[in-house]
């Protein structure tokens, strides 16, 4: 299972959670009571400094294959 930081805005107290994929994006409590989080980017393998900007603002959940952008795809 995944794991998935957050940080609290209240307290800025930083914290993981171990969720499945389909509840990354699920409000994170804070440990500490307060409710107002947001979730850091978290360290899955992102190897992409080439990418087409096109207009998307979204973190990139578009990990797709892996092969193109390695060379092997041509
Ligand atoms: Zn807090």
């Amino acid at each position: 299972m995944p794991r998935y930081e957050y940080r609290c805005k209240a307290c800025g107290f930083t914290f993981e959670l171990r969720r499945p994929m389909s509840q990354s994006d699920a409000p994170a409590p804070c440990p500490r009571g307060h409710a107002d989080t947001v979730k850091l980017l978290s360290t899955v393998s992102v190897a992409s400094s080439s990418t087409p900007a096109s207009g998307g603002g979204e973190a990139g959940a578009a990990a797709g294959g892996g092969c193109c952008g390695g060379g092997c795809c041509g």
